[in-house]
């Protein structure tokens, strides 16, 4: 599924979610050369043909926002809309999105946005596994770059991108650790968008980001101590 499916609803702001994470999402220290290098994954990203998937697209969607974000954001791969503008999450997917940073005090200024693979399927078709593996240097590399504290996976397949084998409808809105980042899967935007009910889920699961940032910021770096204090799946 892609980002340009479905049509948003309303979603409100909550003023003490939006201090709680006012005071628990800062910047993450980042090398001074990191947006220079963000942009030059952008430019191979850009020029890249190691997949069928180039010959489709109409521009690139490397992906876009705070270079020194504590949330990374990462759905599965661009839809119409962001292949017209080489932007992630610009349909009507993206602007829900939008409607649920602002809910918990966020703007696309605030996180980094991307996908798995970063030039649309042919149709909004699922990407293929010989596509994601592809495109997978330029997902490593912006992970590394940026470092996030949390990332935020859109999605079936992007969830699969790190753990591979797990329902999303049992594990969706619980954080796990991977390479020694905290990762909390969501459902996809334009899902929920589609389905009432996931919409009400996604809005709840978006809800809890600010507390798991907050405890986050309380335990120290032992993976065994986060995984009992985050409720890990
Ligand atoms: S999807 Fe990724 S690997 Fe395939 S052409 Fe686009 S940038 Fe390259």
């Amino acid at each position: 599924m892609t980002s340009s499916d479905y049509e948003p609803g309303p979603c409100g702001a909550d003023d003490s979610v939006k201090s709680t994470i006012s005071k628990n999402i800062g910047e993450r220290p980042a090398s001074a050369d990191s947006m220079e290098s963000l942009e030059q994954v952008a430019h191979l990203i850009r020029k890249c043909i190691d997949c069928p998937l180039s010959g489709g697209r109409t521009n690139a969607v490397p992906g876009e926002g705070n270079p020194k974000a504590a949330v990374m954001l990462i759905g599965e791969g661009p839809g119409f809309q962001e292949d017209r503008q080489g932007r992630p999450f610009v349909g009507p997917a993206g602007r829900f999105l939008d409607e649920l940073l602002a809910s918990i005090g966020l703007s696309r200024n605030d996180v980094y946005i991307t996908n798995v693979v970063k030039c649309r399927p042919p149709d909004n078709r699922d990407p293929l596994p010989e596509e994601v593996d592809s495109c997978k240097p330029y997902l490593d590399t912006q992970i590394d770059l940026i470092s996030p504290k949390l990332i935020v996976t859109l999605g079936r397949h992007s969830m699969s991108w790190f753990f591979p084998g797990y329902a999303i409808s049992k594990v969706h809105g619980k954080p796990r650790l991977w390479n020694g980042i905290t990762m909390c899967p969501m459902y996809h935007p334009a899902a929920a968008l589609h389905n009432p009910n996931l919409r009400s889920v996604i809005q709840n699961d978006f809800k809890e980001l600010p507390n798991i940032l907050a405890r986050l910021e309380d335990i120290n770096d032992d993976p065994e101590e986060q995984t009992k204090q985050l409720s890990m799946f």
